[in-house]
């Protein structure tokens, strides 16, 4: 069977229901089939497993995945199954005459993916048996478990380097979400791949939104947030096993079906509370770091973390767990310096100097990460190797509540003043609160048996709240102009940036800390957004979960709300309409099409049908500071308008709308990277029907999702058509000689 990407794209679409691929999918998924072994780092909810499951069915042979979890390959197995894919798994929870059924299949080589843990891959007897099914590709996912520098470290895993002699010339796709350069370095030099083509994506999640809240009675802050979002899916990860069945009792308490998971219940109780949460029964799952991995459930609405995590990683990775379908979700961290003063603490108990030493590094970076006034997700980019183009994400709390910037010389000049005086005195250094003590002029026993009421910086800073002094201090910390020790007191003293600081009172604007304390975001139109009929929607959702109950699956096996959100759009009546919703495929419309086409014919009888914008356009993707930069989304669009495809053909191409693919152009004309008149790609009929800037009301119209009634008189034709919202944008930007970017902003912005 040829296995080139023309090939491919009628098999996505016939098995899995999509029009196209998501980045870098079909380029590792060529490298694939061309007998490459390919190590792919994709962002979860960037279509990972789609990058093995698709090639698996246009080669011959059988396709082994080697996954860690049991629950995981049941998952996948499951939705393979239920999109026609002739999967199976093979574990210890399979014995008797089904083992032999699998096993037979296997031998008649009926199956395209076979789903094994590593364990069994190497256990005796096995690679034999793989030979003889004719394995023609191996796939190693959730890969970063080879590497004891990632989390999740599985001896076992690096045994299957084995694999490659006892099946020689079998290409391997090793695959994961989350990998930093030494344990992408680590997985190469492990699974021993000589020339591996490497493709890592970008580790944006345009859809996430982050926020930080400062941390008050977490108990009630978490319960109020799930409260404004009754229908929601999420996450709240704690420290312990005992915060964990404390909060889940107290949101069930409140009539929130929460429960609880932790590597101290029992298996059959942990399983079944996973199993609740995945089958949309119990709507929050209070959890330690022991729930998640393998959870494929794709409407996770919110991850709380109600307690600090332990390091960035483990914070993405969880935060990640949140809109794998690609629609909005939160992440909200509660955060308190206590809580890293207790993280540190535990350290105490560590034997292993050098392991304690890189933990406690981890855990100052996640608070300063926490404590830090720059976007969120360049903050997150950064520590990924990433840098994020623009200076506002319009996704973080950050950038959707910018601080004030302020002068803050006289007062830094005071605090540093006050180490400097400290260590000048007692020849000794002191923690920060120590220093506050001393600027608020304090009676404390420490202060009076060292004598630091005698300092001509004691009490200077009587006129400031102590909390204030301290957010200063950690600014200037950060900042560099203050060094830490390493243990754990923590201990100041002057850098020689501060010094200097404090010598020539160099000017330090400093930023203020927020003083909201609400954990609820502001409503806007969000990064990933599906605008859609909402009754519909519960309708659609509602029928999805009786099918899902009915066949023991969890609901997104029937379809995903990406999917249900599109046919609430709409509205598809024929099997035609139905099979170009994102994610039908052909065995999808003959299980479902009749039954969900009914049920919205049924809802058309009682309800006018609405009228929906196109999607709102994705913020640019970032760029990475590594080469492999050149796979953002609006390069893509560049690439292919340089060989010479319309924006209508890029459009339907890559999956998007027309007005995203004209973002896109407007972007590289407005950095320079195109050459081009906007009118090369719109009409001069178009021009002239947007030659007037569209009234202030009608800018505002855009944003929504709703059709403009009142304004809809004065509304020029260039906002009723999709097509020329941008290009009536660019007129107008042409005439009033406005940034392109500026323009954009507004048009993302709706205002
Ligand atoms: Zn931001």
């Amino acid at each position: 069977m040829s296995a080139t990407s023309d090939s491919l794209l009628p098999l996505l679409k016939q098995s899995f229901g999509y029009d196209a691929f998501r980045p870098l999918q079909r380029e590792i998924m060529v490298a694939s089939l061309a007998g490459r072994d390919v190590v792919a780092i994709l962002p979860t909810g960037a279509g990972k497993s789609l990058c093995f499951q698709l090639p698996a069915l246009a080669r011959e042979g059988v396709t082994l995945v080697v996954s860690p979890l049991i629950a995981l390959m049941k998952d996948q197995v499951d939705a393979l199954t239920a999109s026609g894919v002739a999967a199976t798994f093979l574990n210890s929870s399979i014995q008797g005459s089904e083992a032999q059924r699998r096993r037979s299949g296997l031998e008649n080589g009926h199956y395209k993916l076979l789903y094994a843990a590593p364990e069994r891959v190497m256990m005796q007897g096995f690679v034999e048996d793989l030979q003889r099914w004719n394995v023609t590709a191996i796939a190693v996912d959730e890969v970063h478990c080879i590497s004891e520098w990632g989390h999740d470290f599985r001896p076992e895993y690096r045994q299957l380097a084995q694999l490659r002699a006892k099946l020689p010339g079998v290409p391997f796709l090793a695959l994961t979400a989350t990998a930093t350069e030494q344990v992408r370095g680590d997985i190469i030099r492990q699974l021993e791949l000589p020339e591996p083509e490497v493709f890592l994506a970008s580790f944006n999640r345009p859809n996430l939104s982050y926020s930080i809240v400062p941390k008050s009675k977490s108990t009630r802050q978490v319960y109020e947030f799930i409260r404004e979002r009754p229908n929601d899916a999420g996450i709240v990860y704690v420290q312990s096993r005992k915060s964990a069945e404390s909060l889940a009792a107290a949101l069930l308490a409140e009539g929130v079906k929460a429960v609880a998971y932790h590597a101290g219940l029992q298996p059959e109780e942990r399983a079944a509370n996973q199993e609740a949460f995945i089958r949309d029964e119990a709507r929050v799952v209070c959890a330690t770091i022991a729930f998640g991995m393998g959870i494929n459930k794709p409407d996770v609405r919110f991850v709380i973390h109600a307690d600090l995590p332990k390091n960035i990683e483990g914070y993405y990775q969880e935060t990640g767990r949140a809109g794998r379908d690609g629609l909005p979700a939160d992440c909200v961290l509660l955060y308190s310096r206590g809580d890293l003063v207790r993280n540190l603490k535990f350290l105490d108990e560590m034997t292993d100097a050098k392991a304690a030493e890189i933990a406690a590094r981890q855990m100052r970076l996640m608070a300063d990460f926490a404590e830090g006034s720059e976007c969120r997700r360049v903050s997150l980019l950064d520590y990924f190797g990433e840098q994020w183009p623009g200076d506002n994400c319009g996704g973080c709390d950050i950038c959707l509540q910018p601080r004030e910037q302020w002068d803050a010389t006289t007062q830094a000049q005071k605090l540093l003043s006050c180490v400097f005086r400290i260590k000048q005195k007692s020849n000794f250094s002191t923690g920060l609160n120590h220093v506050v003590e001393v600027l608020a002029g304090a009676n404390t026993e420490k202060i009076r048996k060292w004598y630091h009421d005698q300092l001509s910086t004691y009490g200077i800073g009587k006129d400031t709240p102590r909390e204030e002094w301290t957010a200063l201090g950690r600014q200037l910390i950060r900042l560099g102009y203050i060094d830490t020790s390493p243990d754990n007191f923590q201990t100041l003293t002057l850098s020689k940036q501060g010094l200097a600081a404090l010598m020539n009172r160099t000017p330090i604007v400093l930023t203020r800390s927020p003083v909201v304390a609400s954990t609820s975001t502001a409503k806007v139109s969000r990064a990933g957004s599906i605008a859609c009929d909402e009754g519909l929607f519960a309708e659609l959702r509602a029928l999805r979960k009786r099918l899902a109950d009915e066949k023991a699956v969890p609901p997104y096996v029937i379809f995903g709300d990406t999917s249900l959100r599109h046919m609430c759009r709409a509205y598809p009546q024929t099997d035609r309409a139905f099979l170009d919703i994102p994610g039908v495929g052909s065995q999808k419309l003959a299980d479902y099409g009749q039954l969900f086409m009914a049920e919205i014919k049924a809802w058309l009888a009682g309800h006018e049908r609405q009228i929906f914008a196109a999607e709102a356009p994705l913020p640019p993707a970032p760029k990475m500071k590594s080469e492999s930069g050149a796979n953002s989304t609006a390069l893509e669009t560049l690439r292919l308008y340089r060989q010479g495809l319309s924006p209508e053909k890029i459009a339907a191409q890559r999956n998007l709308v027309v007005s995203t693919i004209h973002n896109h152009l407007a972007q590289a004309i407005a950095n320079g990277a195109l050459q081009a008149d906007p009118r090369d790609y719109f009409s001069a009929e178009d021009d002239n029907s947007c030659a007037k800037p569209p009234p202030s009301t009608a800018w505002k119209a855009w944003g929504s999702s709703k059709k403009p009634s009142t304004t809809a008189s004065t509304t020029p034709r260039c906002i009723t058509s999709g097509r020329l919202r941008s290009a009536g944008l660019i007129t107008y930007a042409r005439q009033t000689l406005c940034s392109l970017n500026i323009m954009f902003a507004m048009m993302q912005r709706g205002g």
